[in-house]
């Protein structure tokens, strides 16, 4: 469903992906771990338009996205992304926040956009805080209204950065329980996530970054019990 090629970014002289290969395939929870600073955020940005690759590309049905004459909008409604920091609006409802990218790029009346956007706000459990602002529910809760917000697009493929990392420890489970339940029922994820037992026991596949380049890739099992490579181990064991 998507395939990156010889993909490179710089930022002036700062090279900070080398040339990434890999592919998603329908139904895949592809996990990237890596470092602080291994470029795994700019790879996200790069699958979701938010930077221009300097060399390479990035197919979506085997089309390249990264050419001219691309709708970002477009694309991204099919390939949704959710953030760290959730980036709701703070100024609408959580019922609002689920609405607004289907009444304003998908062009769905608002009828169909609230019956959609309930649908998913009940699959996340927040159902019930339809009418409160973001300041008013917690961060746990605020990631999962974005997560219903991007499946209110129904995309193909769901690309989260960290998604649990500007959460109380205390939140972690409930944001991690709504992925595992999107796993389970073949959502197609790219997951950047430091929680390692996420990485081994919900993905079917882990990209371990290092330095802007895929260091190793594999199985799960497969990686987190026999690494190949000494970077991955010696990241690996911070963790165990
Ligand atoms: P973290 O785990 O801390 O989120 P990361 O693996 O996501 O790290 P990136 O955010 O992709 O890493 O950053 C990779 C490198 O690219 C870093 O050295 C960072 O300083 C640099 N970088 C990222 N965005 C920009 C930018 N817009 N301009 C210049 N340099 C950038
Ligand atoms: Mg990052």
């Amino acid at each position: 469903i998507l395939e990156v090629k010889h993909l490179s970014k710089a930022f002036g002289k700062h090279q900070v992906l080398r040339d990434i290969d890999f592919t998603v395939r329908p139904g895949d929870v592809t996990s990237i771990i890596g470092a602080s600073g291994s470029g795994k955020s700019t790879l996200l940005r790069c699958i979701n338009l938010l930077e221009t690759p300097s060399a390479g590309e990035i197919l979506f049905h085997g089309k390249d996205i990264t050419g001219r004459g691309v709708n970002a909008p477009a694309y991204r409604t099919k390939v949704g992304m959710v953030f760290q920091s959730f980036n709701l609006f703070n100024n609408m409802t959580v019922l609002e926040n689920c609405m607004v990218g289907q009444t304003k790029v998908l062009k769905k009346s608002r009828e169909e956009a609230k019956a959609n956007a309930m649908k998913y706000l009940k699959k996340v459990g927040m159902d019930p805080y339809v009418h409160a602002k973001p300041r008013q529910i917690s961060g746990g809760q605020k990631q999962r209204v974005a997560i219903a917000r991007a499946l209110a697009m129904e995309p193909e493929v769901l690309l989260f950065d960290e998604p649990t990392s500007a959460l109380d420890p205390e939140m972690v489970g409930e944001v991690l329980s709504v992925m595992r339940d999107l796993a389970d029922e073949g959502m197609t994820m790219l997951v950047v996530t430091h929680e390692m037992a996420f990485a081994r026991d919900v993905s079917n596949h882990v990209v371990f970054m290092a330095d802007g380049v895929i260091c190793e890739e594999g199985e799960p099992q497969e990686l987190f019990a026999h690494p190949k490579q000494d970077r991955t181990r010696e990241f690996l064991s911070r963790f165990m």
